[in-house]
């Protein structure tokens, strides 16, 4: 199929799906729709846009009679090469599905097209008293449709959940042109094999989501948010541990360390703590105001005894909205070292984080690598960013061998290789570290029972 003969005829049949207007097959947009945040990948034959499920069934029934490669994209913002193809085929973006259809303020729910934007929908159920918890720090670009495919989490996770908490029922498309619907309404449903959860972080491997059923919750009426300045990373550990251990359970529970806030620092001009700080927390509580302020005053406490040089409180929204701006540059802060940033979000059981900091001590010094590490310490998922310098081929080298022992120490922590981002092409090689040879086999017979001729986003997940 990678004459230039066959793909002619494949535009023809796609074009006679969508119209000519919906389809690009320039060399600009195959370059754009050929990466996402990972910045890897391989430039697709042609990208689609489709306007409807009708038409998203279409073009897959197309796909699958041809055996062409099928890459869903949201916004691209995924960090595992998800979006992208590993050998070229069809890319079809959703964004033109981007409507919210409905706010259901009796059942505390939303209907949603897949490329509605996470804040955006944040905004418009708060507007009305209801609130969607899930907030990747790439909220205001990433897609609910992609939060779905890769079961995003944030910051709130240890008090909300990820994702995945919060999907109802979804509207699919099989990769053999189908459409088909999972879950109800209704908060409760056992009917049949749980079709919606499976497809919750399947990476857009299994089938096409098209619209989406959301739980909401009332949104919380006041809220307090505490940042806590740290000597080391140990003393901002011990905060974290002294903070469950007072059984507090804050919305979010964020830890930044030292490089992390020097890259922001430099970045961004802002000073959330002076140089020299050896580890940060941000810590929000939620809740009705009573509550908040009694278990902003216990956060407080529980900060000062592991150590805080300094803990002060958000005075308003504007305040509160600069420290979590902050918080959401971190990624970018550090790519804008110049250094190429690779990105793991590894995760172990809450009790293990001291030993994960541990573990990444060791890796420095050991590989002699420059490594920054932030991320949602109450969920014990923490952001590992090797950072390496582009043109030395050594230290790439070290890097990847650091990659495999922090990977392999993370299982034997009782942990995963991947809390929020998912595997995609770019963590394949790795999967046999954490899933059994039996588990694997099993996961590619669910795929095939989706998929019998592997053409949705081939090259993911499982190494080729
Ligand atoms: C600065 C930055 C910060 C980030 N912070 C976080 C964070 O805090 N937490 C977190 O979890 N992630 C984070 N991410 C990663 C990323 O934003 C999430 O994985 C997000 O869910 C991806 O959404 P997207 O719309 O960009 O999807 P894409 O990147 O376009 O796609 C991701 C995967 O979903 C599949 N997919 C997309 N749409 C559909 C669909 N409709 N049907 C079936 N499959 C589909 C794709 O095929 C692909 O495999 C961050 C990324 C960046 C760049």
């Amino acid at each position: 199929m990678n004459t230039s003969v066959a793909v002619e005829g494949l535009v023809l049949a796609i074009v006679g799906v969508v119209g000519s207007e919906h389809v690009r097959s320039d060399p600009a947009s195959l370059d754009a729709y050929g990466q996402d945040a990972l910045r890897q990948g391989h430039a697709p034959w042609l990208v689609v846009l489709p306007g409807s499920t009708r038409e998203v069934a279409a073009i897959a029934r197309v796909c699958h009679e041809s055996r062409v490669p099928l890459v869903v994209r949201g916004a691209g913002t995924g960090y595992t090469g998800g979006a992208v193809p590993t050998h070229g085929g069809v890319v079809m973006s959703m964004e033109r599905l981007n409507r919210i259809l409905e706010i259901d303020e009796v059942n505390l729910l939303a209907v949603v097209q897949p490329h509605v934007i996470t804040g955006d929908l944040q905004r418009a159920v708060e507007a009305v008293g209801l609130f969607y918890p899930p907030d990747p720090a790439s909220l205001d670009r990433c897609s609910i449709g992609g939060n779905v495919a890769e079961c995003a989490g944030g910051p709130r996770a240890f008090k909300y959940g990820t994702t995945k908490r919060y999907v109802l029922a979804l509207e699919l498309v099989l990769p053999t042109g189908e459409i088909i619907r999972t879950g109800s309404k209704a908060v409760k449903n056992v009917v049949g094999y749980d079709l919606t959860q499976l497809m919750v972080g399947s990476e857009g491997t299994l089938a096409i989501v098209t619209e989406i059923t959301l739980r909401l919750v009332p949104r919380p009426p006041a809220r307090a948010t505490v940042l806590a300045l740290f000597p080391s990373i140990r003393a901002a550990v011990e905060g974290v541990t002294a903070l469950i251990q007072r059984r507090v359970t804050p919305a979010t529970l964020e830890l930044v360390d030292a490089d992390s806030l020097d890259a922001v620092r430099t970045h961004t001009g802002g000073e959330v703590a002076p140089a020299g700080t050896g580890a940060a927390l941000i810590v929000e509580v939620d809740g009705m105001q009573a509550a908040v302020e009694e278990e902003a005053v216990i956060v407080i406490a529980a900060c000062q005894g592991a150590g805080a040089t300094v803990v002060s409180r958000a005075v308003d929204d504007q305040d509160r909205e600069r420290l979590w701006q902050s918080r959401r540059m971190l990624s970018e802060s550090l790519r804008a070292t110049g250094l190429l940033k690779i990105n793991h979000d590894v995760v172990v059981p809450r009790g293990r984080v001291p030993e994960l900091f541990d573990l990444i001590q060791e890796l420095k010094e050991r590989y002699r690598l420059r490594i920054a590490a932030f991320g949602h310490a109450g969920d014990g998922n923490i952001h590992v960013n090797l950072m390496v310098n582009r043109t030395d081929e050594a230290e790439r080298e070290r890097a990847r061998q650091a990659e495999r022992v922090l990977f392999e120490r993370v299982v034997e922590l009782e942990g995963s290789i991947s809390g929020e981002h998912g595997i995609g092409f770019a963590k394949a090689r790795y999967i046999d570290i954490e899933l059994s040879a039996d588990t694997i086999a099993l996961m590619k017979r669910v795929k095939h029972a989706f998929d019998p001729h592997g053409i949705l986003n081939p090259g993911k997940v499982f190494p080729d």
